[in-house]
């Protein structure tokens, strides 16, 4: 007879391998840390959101920097390498404007079924451009399309790099800006982490349209609930005020 608390309480790769749905948790689910560490929301004593950005830099990503700045809001972007080398400059100036800059690979692969190999060549190319580029090491890694695998946890910690994923995805990518907006403001709450995005895997000017008009409503609206914004640096940070 199977008991599932017991498929739960297995522990070894050969079990959590034995449980498709188990390994399925494992892969996908935000909350999960079985195949690589990973945190999805932050301290939940004060009343900040995390708003990060994933897929760019983007031709577009210059746009989202005068909105954050003309709030005064920091964020924290997880860039691709691929796209840090196509646009340089623009990497550069997330970093000089006093946004945290994250690891999302290279080429954006979706990681499962790679190898050990092919995982930790993605996460250290685009940690070497990262830092080659704008000067800053990253401490944080997303996965693409939020899939961890076998041997992201050892790649993880081979570059020191903490996985972050999300408490709401804001799927600003398939839905207009009328979707995304009410889906965040349920999702607001104290460590909220919400992953937008200002680019598309590796395109080439892609239409964040829908995030920048989102971002644009969002932003007033969770200050006046009493929100504040923070980089996932801080938000993960208990001791500040
Ligand atoms: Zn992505």
């Amino acid at each position: 007879m199977m008991e599932l608390p017991g498929v739960l309480g297995f522990s070894g790769a050969a079990a959590v391998c034995g449980s498709a749905s188990v390994l399925a948790y494992g892969v996908r689910a935000p909350q999960s840390s079985l195949l690589a560490p990973s945190v999805y929301r932050g301290v939940d004593t004060r009343a900040a959101i995390a708003l990060t950005f994933d897929d760019g830099p983007s031709e577009s990503t210059p746009k989202l920097l005068e909105l954050l700045d003309s709030y005064r809001v920091a964020a924290t972007f997880f860039q691709c390498g691929a796209n840090v080398r196509r646009l340089p400059d623009v990497a550069r100036q997330v970093a000089a404007a006093g946004h945290e800059i994250g690891n999302h690979t290279d080429t954006h692969p979706m990681l499962h079924f790679k190898s050990p190999e092919f995982i930790h060549g993605e996460l250290a190319a685009a940690q070497r451009t990262i830092e080659e580029v704008t000067g800053t090491k990253p401490k944080f890694f997303r996965a693409p399309f939020g899939v961890r695998w076998f041997g992201l946890r050892e790649a993880q910690r081979a570059l020191d790099l903490m996985g972050v994923m999300w408490t709401t995805i804001a799927l600003d990518w398939k839905w207009p800006a009328e979707r995304v907006v009410p889906r965040l403001m349920n999702g607001a709450g104290n460590g909220a982490i919400f992953c937008l995005h200002d680019g598309r895997r590796l395109e080439e000017r892609p239409d964040i349209g829908a995030t920048l008009e989102a971002v644009r409503e969002l932003l007033p609206k969770l200050m006046e609930r009493g929100f504040r914004f923070e980089k996932v640096t801080d938000i993960l940070c208990p001791t500040k005020n």
